[in-house]
Parts: C-alpha cells; structure tokens; sequence
C-alpha cells in the first residue's frame, strides 16, 4: 500500500464502505432550495443538514449577547437553518435562557428545537421530571422535538439507570412533549453497544471529526449507531475550533486546493457527507460563522475522493505538530488545584500551530499563577472526566517544560 492509499484507507476509505448500510437503516433524501441551506429527511421531518449548536454564544461583559445572537439566529433561520442544540450545562445554564428568548420570535413550527438532560447532577430520581419541567420553561415551549440524556459515560450510564431517566423521559414522550428521544456520548464503542441494546432509541449524538475519525474511535461507534439504526447528530466536528484553524502548513493545503473556502467548511462537509448522519452541529460564536455555514451548506456536495485525500494530507501535516487533541469542551472542570486545563492546552495548541516561542512564553504567562500547568500535583482526577481520554497531568508537564526551556 503507498502513502496515497495508506490515507485514504487510514481516514475515509470506510465511509464509502459504510455508505450501502446506511441507506438501507435511514432515509437520506436530500434538497436543497435556492438560497436555503440542504435538508435531510429525518423520519417525516426536514432537518437542516447543518445545525446551530447554542454552546458557544457570542457574549458580552460575559454574557450571552442576546442582541448579536437574535441576528445570527434571524438570519439562521431565513436561510433555511431549522435545528437548534442547547443543554443545562452551555453558558452556566444561560444558554436555554438565551435559545428561549431568541426563538421565541419565530413560529414553535419553524423550527426544531434539542435540550438534553444533565445526568451528571442526578442524585435521585426524583428530580428527573422538575429539571425537564424547567428546561421546558427556560426555553420558552410546551415540547421538545429532540431530547437527549446528556452525555453518558460510565458513571452516567449508572446514574441514568438507577434514576429511572429513560422511562420517565419515554412518559414524557408519550404525553407528546418529546418527539424523539436519543442520548450523547462520549466514551468507548463498547459503551455506545451497551445503551443501544438495552433501550429504544430514536437518535444518537456521537463526536465526529476527522481527526477523532480514528483516534477516539469515532469510525466505530458510527458503525455501531448505523448497524442499530440509530440516526447520528454529529457534535464537535471542528474539534473545538481546531479544525477551523489547524497549522499554517495543513491550512496551505487546503487553501491551494479551494481557496475561497474556509478551513471549517472542509471538516463539516466530511461530517454531512457520512449518509447516516442527519444534523451536523457548529457552535456559532460571530455572525461571519453562520454566513459560512449557510454558504457551504446552501451548496452542499460532499466530498470527492480527491478532496478527501486533500484533507487527510491536511491532517497529517497537522497532526504531525504535536497539537493536544483537547476540544475545550471543560468536562475537566474542577481540579482540585485549580488549574485551568483548556486554557493551557489551548495556549500550547496555538504555540503549536505556529511555533512562535514569544506567542507561548507570553500567553502562559496571562495565566493566573494558581491556574499554570506546573501547578499540578498528578493527582489524576481531571483524567477520568475527560472525553478526549488524554493523559492531562503528563500533557500539563510537557507544556510547563516546554514554557520553561523557551524562557
Ligand atoms: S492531575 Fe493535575 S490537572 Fe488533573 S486534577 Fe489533578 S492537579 Fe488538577
Ligand atoms: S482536557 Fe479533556 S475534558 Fe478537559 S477540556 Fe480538554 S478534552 Fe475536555
């Protein structure tokens, strides 16, 4: 096998081999309108092949910027975009206040609308149906479209089964305030095989992006939702921002390849061009993000056999950098320590993508003190929360020894 074939097959090569399977499981009609972004069918309904995640709003004095969202959401909206994905857990709890207030302006039937129960603050079972009663009302709606249980590893798996979630939220579909009932998750395929036997399911919402394609095995647990039949919302597909980013050389190959596209629109198409997936969720911060997504997806293709090539050169190179495969999703959140672990992965990242030393030495140093990789005491618990499975007290002195040896 040469390099060329050794990265399609490494990457892409089981889409293509994935793509008979899928249709049999799930209608993947698709349309597009003039200047409307593509839809696919998912049961009797059209939803929007991209989707507006409300996890990262764009803020103000720290915020949710209700007047900046309100025009991304408008404009959304009149372009055809219909699926929107907030939690308990984005912005603190402000974010199904915001996605509240900002949809309420549109018809109830213009749009779909995802929340997801918050498993990981669940002590009984009791609390179950006054937390769903809550989100209904911060979200301003008498239903659902979509509802999730969010997150499921582990622990949350236990919790989800000793507090009776599925059966009190499968009440709530039955009285017509849930239309369809999935989960999220975020740990190994084995896992995934568990939740999908044990219960019916209507969707899933799996980390999908090329880079996680193998790494977190993000092919396997695709295969394992298709094989079930289970519908796939596609979360993270930029990989925190990575993606939208990369390094100067992994985005010099993408850009002599399509120079008037952005470097988001390539790992979102490779997200939407999977056939089992139905909804790809991007986390629109700034208006020129949703003006792109409805730019790539108003004329969506997905992506050739060359342009898959292209991109897995892309992620090699960009690989190659060394880049932590954090996606600052903050599940870490809590070290006892107080170390602010996304944003030193995140400063290191970019130190990475440009190996500017001056760039790392100065961000490190905006850190508070207490809140510096080199603070930690390998006590290990940020470990077990995190998706990524990354080896944080190991990463965190890596990147306190690199700081070090360019000072
Ligand atoms: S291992 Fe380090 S970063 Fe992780 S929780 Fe412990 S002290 Fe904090
Ligand atoms: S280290 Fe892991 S848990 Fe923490 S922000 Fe990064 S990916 Fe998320």
């Amino acid at each position: 096998m040469n390099r060329r074939q050794f990265l399609k097959s490494a990457l892409f090569t089981t889409i293509g081999a994935v793509v008979l399977s899928a249709c049999k499981k799930v209608t993947t009609a698709t349309k597009s309108l003039a200047d409307k972004v593509f839809t696919k069918k998912y049961k009797d309904i059209d939803v929007s092949l991209i989707g507006f995640g409300m996890m990262r709003l764009p803020l103000k004095d720290g915020e949710p910027d209700i007047e900046k969202l309100q025009g991304m959401v408008d404009y959304a909206i009149e372009h055809g975009i219909n699926y929107f994905d907030t939690a308990w857990f984005y912005h603190g709890g402000k974010s199904e206040l915001a996605t509240g207030t900002v949809l309420s302006k549109h018809p109830r039937n213009s749009y779909y609308l995802a929340d997801k129960m918050p498993l990981r603050i669940l002590k009984d079972k009791s609390e179950v149906i006054p937390i769903f009663e809550e989100q209904l009302k911060k979200c301003q709606t008498d239903y659902f479209d979509f509802y999730l249980t969010h997150n499921i590893n582990k622990r949350e798996w236990e919790t989800l089964k000793q507090c009776n979630v599925y059966e009190q939220l499968l009440e709530k579909k039955k009285e017509g305030k849930i239309k369809y009932l999935g989960f999220s998750i975020h740990d190994v395929p084995e896992l995934l095989e568990e939740v999908v036997n044990t219960y019916k399911w209507d969707f899933v919402q799996l980390p999908i992006n090329p880079i996680d394609w193998k790494t977190v095995d993000a092919k396997r647990q695709y295969e394992i939702a298709t094989k079930a039949g289970l519908p796939v919302v596609v979360m993270n597909p930029l990989k925190g921002g990575q993606l939208s980013t990369l390094n100067e050389k992994s985005a010099e190959i993408l850009k002599k390849e399509k120079p008037h596209d952005s470097l988001s629109s390539w790992s979102l198409r490779y997200a939407a061009s999977l056939p089992n997936v139905f909804v790809v969720l991007s986390g629109m911060s700034e208006p020129e993000q949703v003006t792109d997504n409805v730019k790539t997806f108003t004329n969506f293709t997905p992506l050739t056999d060359k342009e898959q090539e292209v991109l897995a050169n892309a992620i090699t190179a960009y690989n190659s950098s060394g880049a932590v495969s954090c996606t600052y999703c903050q599940y870490c959140d809590g070290c006892p320590v107080g170390i602010d672990i996304p944003k030193n992965f995140l400063i290191y990242n970019q130190y990475k993508a440009t190996a500017k030393k001056d760039r790392l030495i100065i961000a490190y140093e905006a850190i508070k003190e207490e809140n510096r990789a080199d603070k930690c005491i390998n006590c290990g618990i940020c470990k077990a929360k995190c998706p990524q499975k990354l080896d944080i007290p190991s990463l965190l002195k890596e990147i306190s020894e690199t700081y070090k040896s360019l000072k």
